[in-house]
């Protein structure tokens, strides 16, 4: 079999649905982001704005972050040295995962290599060592849910997306013994939706489920110190399992869990992506913590997201542009066609200097190609001027209105 050929051809696939990933070589300039150095093909670097970013609150050039990686570094060197098991837990690890129980006001945390193992790991131990297992997840849950469902073997129902009836309905017909584990995130990533954390608790409670929300694009940014959607709202207490991610708002990399002294201490045990794996250099975990206990009682940056993401969404408004009106901080701009999308953001490279990547296939639903814009504390109202200004003129140019409301 000529191997190269067969692969080739899988590529060549991608093309042909417009889906193929490009993805842009940016250097980040530390103290000026959302600016950022775009290397192109031809060995140039041009200077662009930054709208895609998940570093909300711009944490990852914060100066008592920054400084906690340098002091780590010099304490004790590049790596951890080792798994968590053999020879790699440092105390900066302990911390952390205090930290971060402390964050939920849960007994434990414990701390993973990203958000996306964080899921993978708990879940596929949850849903596994539960017997007769069933998880009840949404339609919308991210890859890593499905990941960690998938590795625990444990049946698996789908729910509509945030369909409180559709979930019950679901709940109603299982048997009452049957230990149940329902799966969701409090911000969905590409829509900007919010679950309904309480109703969903609440039928964990008349069903016996356990709950199981990622909280990757709330923590940091919501809640009076930062916890997510579930500090807001008050909810806490009433969802067994929240994960969350050092990758967005704080600014970093990391995953992590938190929960009751048992459950925690069970994924520790048994998740084999947390086991087998060289656990998180001292830089990385001093970085985060420093950011994690700053965003519990700094207001500022979460204020300057927030007023942003209102002024982009009215100034959006005022141009009638197509963007998913929704509760949270991610504003998904739909174009509505692989093609178009892609275009769109190619000359707001090429022409604006602006960079956002274009969402298509698989990550949203054919028909729903979209902008994922995140305007952030680092953003002003000039970047936003500029941002819309130039949409405006690509949607009336390219008669972009049509894709959106088909
Ligand atoms: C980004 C993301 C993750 C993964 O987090 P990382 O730390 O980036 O690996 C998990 N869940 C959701 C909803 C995400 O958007």
């Amino acid at each position: 079999m000529d191997y190269d050929a067969f692969f080739q051809n899988k590529i060549d696939d991608l093309h042909k649905e417009g889906r193929y990933r490009i993805f842009a070589p940016l250097e980040r300039l530390c103290g000026q982001f959302p600016k950022a150095l775009y290397h192109t093909s031809d060995g140039d670097k041009k200077e662009v704005t930054l709208w895609c970013s998940n570093d909300y609150l711009a944490m990852g050039q914060n100066k008592v972050v920054l400084n906690a990686m340098r002091e780590a570094t010099e304490k004790t060197g590049a790596g951890a040295g080792g798994t968590r098991n053999i020879c790699g837990t440092t105390p900066y690890h302990l911390l952390l995962e205090q930290s971060v129980a402390d964050l939920h006001h849960k007994q434990a945390g414990l701390v993973f290599s990203s958000g996306y193992v964080a899921n993978q790991g708990a879940l596929s131990v949850l849903a596994g060592l539960l017997p007769n297992c069933v998880v009840l997840s949404d339609e919308k849950n991210h890859a890593s849910m499905i990941h960690g469902i998938k590795d625990s073997r444990a049946d698996k129902l789908i729910f509509k997306h945030n369909d409180l009836d559709h979930l019950e309905s679901l709940l109603k017909v299982l048997s009452k013994d049957r230990p149940k584990l329902i799966a969701f995130e409090s911000v969905y990533s590409m829509d900007g939706d919010i679950a309904p954390i309480k109703e969903i608790c609440d039928l964990a409670d008349k069903y016996g489920a356990m709950t199981y929300c990622d909280e990757v694009h709330a923590v940091g940014l919501y809640g009076p110190r930062g916890g997510g959607i579930s500090e807001e709202q008050g909810l806490l207490d009433r969802v067994d399992v929240l994960e969350g991610t050092f990758g967005k708002a704080y600014g970093l990399m990391g995953g992590f869990v938190t929960g009751s002294a048992p459950v925690i201490d069970a994924i520790r045990s048994y998740a084999s992506s947390f086991i087998f794996t060289t656990s998180l250099p001292p830089a990385l975990l001093a970085g985060s913590y420093a950011s994690v206990e700053y965003l519990k009682t700094s207001e500022i940056e979460r204020a300057r997201m927030k007023k942003n993401v209102a002024y982009l969404k009215k100034t959006l408004d005022r141009e009638g542009l197509p963007y998913l009106k929704g509760p949270s901080h991610i504003v998904p701009l739909i174009v509505g066609e692989p093609t178009c999308c892609r275009m769109v953001t190619d000359t707001l490279m090429q022409d604006y200097n602006i960079y956002v990547q274009p969402i298509n296939y698989p990550t949203v639903p054919r028909g729903t190609e979209r902008l994922r814009l995140t305007a952030t504390a680092a953003h002003d109202a000039k970047h936003i001027d500029l941002l819309v200004g130039a949409l405006s003129e690509l949607y009336a140019a390219n008669h972009l209105m049509q894709y959106a409301q088909a």
